[in-house]
């Protein structure tokens, strides 16, 4: 067989390479690892990929100690490590940017950000964000029924914000008013203008004059994989006509109500950094509309969108973001100025509500290899027998030509290749009319990938433009196949729904030039459920480079996890929640951290119970079946009982392969 199971690869698609040159600085480029890693991640001297608290590199935790600690503690692989001080690092970030933008920019009133929770509704997150958050006046969003009762409680101070956008019903927009009849800075945002009379009628019924905010459809486009959230194609906001209409009504007295906040949301990781800045504009121009009505609107919220360079580049385009941090607060903060400096309006206060490249950086999910697929070549010094059929001698010829001369000019070689998948498909047709014994056909195959892998290996110094495209192609071919302990729909959905690319580094041995090409495979039994595009210095983003297999375990950290993976994840195959660990950095720790706390993995157990098959009848129907077979002498009794314990010991196992 050709692509078999294979934890120690005796030949694989590897090259050997001389390592002497090879530096930490090679490994982190080869990943992109300064780009996308934004300083928060490096290669440490040891050659394992280290998350850096200083951000000056000086105190480092290598995130594969962390792995092993945390499986000396009984944590099960996969795992989503949490560095919390990432996350403290990152609110810290986005509000100064902001801070340092108002003051250099002669911006004459203040920022707050509110976390959107959707992104990462962990309580954990969310209490870190608000304490981390507490010196800048950071305060929340929630987009539904769930989120608004979540968040409310949390609402510590009366001044902390509380921005409630989504569609809301009856019930939550009296929640919401009650709440601000005691005095908590909490502001409904109209999504639609049926919303807008609701929240009239429930304020007439209790007799307050509420505030509120409006999201308006903008007509600048937005940029990006989400750009219909904002728009005319956006299921959200109200239009131009209808804003005027309610400030018709506030106008008029009539009715309750004050508009204060005018809110857009082009969607996330916004692209390009122009289509911001037309957005930004285009709100800014309606706010000193109205201020010139005498509308006392006092917050302008751009929303989310606030991009994160997982792809390690600065494209502008597709889900490769444009900009930096600093430039997205000058934009916005720039903006709004221009605009009202140009009216003499006094400048509102600026909400922004950035989620993910808030959460993103902060979490990494540690991967285990459970073993590879390689494309098996014959052993080097296979001579065919007498007897062997034809084919394999062709082939082995072919492969013997290839040793025999080493100047051979890559239409050649293209031709060996020609021959080889000849010989192959004859040797395929063979066999399905079984002309061809198993043991025959294992050797054509395993001659076809000794001949590739030659083929490959001649070629690596040409330049790819010079050689025909099936020879490329090869080289893709060739790529090992590494299964990984984990689900891409459970801890990756954003990969395999929209193609968003994860940075994906081997966490240790990066002293060490990588010498495999490797596409990594999950465990679900779905073609779709594995990684297609890498982070990479490469010319194709098609595979990852990694080291060959030993027989120890091999880690790969996927980067940039924080935001929207852990709660859209889904549960193909009954593959669960992975294990979490919050890790906080210490230098006075061994290894500069500790772990305060560990939250298991989703057992079978729980797994089973949300598709309603329950432990009590399985068990039961699992003992008929025992007993059954126990009566008809196939099983003795004490083989029976000891069945039924294994089973039922699966029940507290985790959804994952235990190692
Ligand atoms: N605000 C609103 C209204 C959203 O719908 C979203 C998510 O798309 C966000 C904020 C968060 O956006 P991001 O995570 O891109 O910052």
């Amino acid at each position: 067989m050709t692509d078999t199971l294979n934890v120690a690869p005796e030949v694989g698609a590897s090259v050997l390479i001389d390592n002497q040159n090879w530096t930490a600085q090679d490994a982190a480029d080869l990943y992109h690892l300064d780009v996308w890693g934004e300083g928060y991640f490096s290669v440490d001297e040891e050659g394992h990929v280290a998350s850096d608290h200083s951000r000056t590199g000086s105190t480092q935790i290598a995130i594969a100690r962390v792995v092993e600690r945390l499986k000396q503690r009984g944590v099960t692989l996969p795992v989503l490590i949490r560095f919390q001080d990432i996350l403290r690092e990152r609110v810290a970030q986005i509000n100064t940017a902001f801070r340092d933008s108002i003051e250099e920019l002669g911006y004459t009133n203040r920022y707050i950000g509110v976390y959107p929770i959707k992104v990462n509704q962990l309580h954990e997150v969310v209490e870190e964000v608000l304490d981390a958050g507490r010196p800048f006046g950071v305060g929340l969003e929630c987009g539904s029924k769930a989120e608004l009762v979540a968040t409310i409680p949390h609402l510590d101070s009366d001044e902390t914000l509380l921005i409630c956008n989504g569609y809301k019903d009856r019930d939550m927009l009296q929640l919401i008013v009650s709440l601000q009849k005691l005095g908590k800075n909490v502001i409904p945002v109209v999504e639609k203008f049926d919303e807008y009379e609701l929240l009239t009628d429930v304020a007439d019924k209790l007799m307050v004059n509420p505030k509120f905010g409006v999201r308006v459809r903008l007509s600048a486009a937005g940029s990006g994989k989400w750009a219909d959230s904002g728009g005319d194609l956006s299921k959200f906001g109200v239009s131009m006509p209808e804003l005027i209409e309610m400030v018709r009504r506030e106008k008029d007295g009539g009715e309750a109500g004050t508009l204060r906040l005018l809110h857009f949301h082009m969607g996330s990781q916004i692209s390009d950094i122009q289509a911001l800045r037309r957005a930004v504009k285009e709100i800014a121009q309606i706010f000193v509309q109205l201020r010139k009505r005498d509308i006392e609107v006092q917050y302008l919220d751009v929303g989310g969108g606030l991009g994160v360079n997982y792809e390690g580049e600065l494209a502008g385009t597709g889900n490769a973001i444009n900009y930096t941090l600093q430039e997205y607060a000058n934009a916005v903060v720039q903006s709004v100025r221009e605009v009202c400096d140009a009216e003499t309006i006094e400048h509102p206060v600026l909400i922004s509500e950035s989620g993910r490249a808030l959460t993103a950086h902060h979490s990494v999910l540690a991967l285990e290899v459970a073993g590879s697929y390689a494309k098996h070549g014959a052993p080097t010094d296979f001579v065919p027998a007498e007897v062997d059929h034809q084919l394999v001698h062709d082939m082995w010829n072919t492969l013997d030509w290839m040793a025999s001369d080493n100047s051979l000019r890559p239409a050649e070689l293209l031709e060996a290749y020609h021959d080889a998948v000849a010989n192959r498909q004859e040797a395929d047709t063979l066999f399905s009319f079984g002309y061809l014994p198993l043991e025959q056909k294992a050797l054509t195959d395993q001659l076809f990938w000794s001949v590739c892998q030659a083929i490959n290996s001649r070629l690596q110094d040409n330049p790819p433009d010079s050689l025909p495209d099936e020879l490329i192609t090869l080289n893709h071919r060739l790529v090992e196949q590494y299964l990984c302990n984990f689900s891409v729909f459970q801890s990756m959905l954003d990969h395999w729904a929209i193609g968003q690319r994860f940075p994906a580094v081997p966490l240790q041995h990066l002293n060490r030039k990588p010498d495999c090409k490797a596409v990594l495979v999950d465990l679900t039994c779905d073609s779709d459920g594995k990684i297609h595009g890498y982070v990479t210095s490469n010319d194709e983003n098609s595979y990852l480079s990694v080291h060959e297999l030993k027989d120890e375990p091999y880690y790969i950290g996927i980067f940039l996890m924080g935001a929207y993976q852990d709660i859209m994840g889904d549960s193909h195959n009954l593959f669960g929640r992975v294990a979490e660990a919050h890790v906080y950095f210490d230098e006075t720790e061994p290894d500069n951290f500790y772990i305060e706390k560990t939250i298991p993995s989703t057992t079978i157990e729980e797994m089973l119970a949300l598709v309603q098959y329950f432990p009590s009848d399985l068990f039961r129907r699992m003992e008929t079946i025992v007993k059954s077979k126990v009566e008809q002498g196939l099983i003795k009794p004490t083989a029976g009982v000891q069945l039924l314990d294994e089973y039922r010991s699966c029940f507290g196992d985790s959804t994952y392969l235990q190692r």
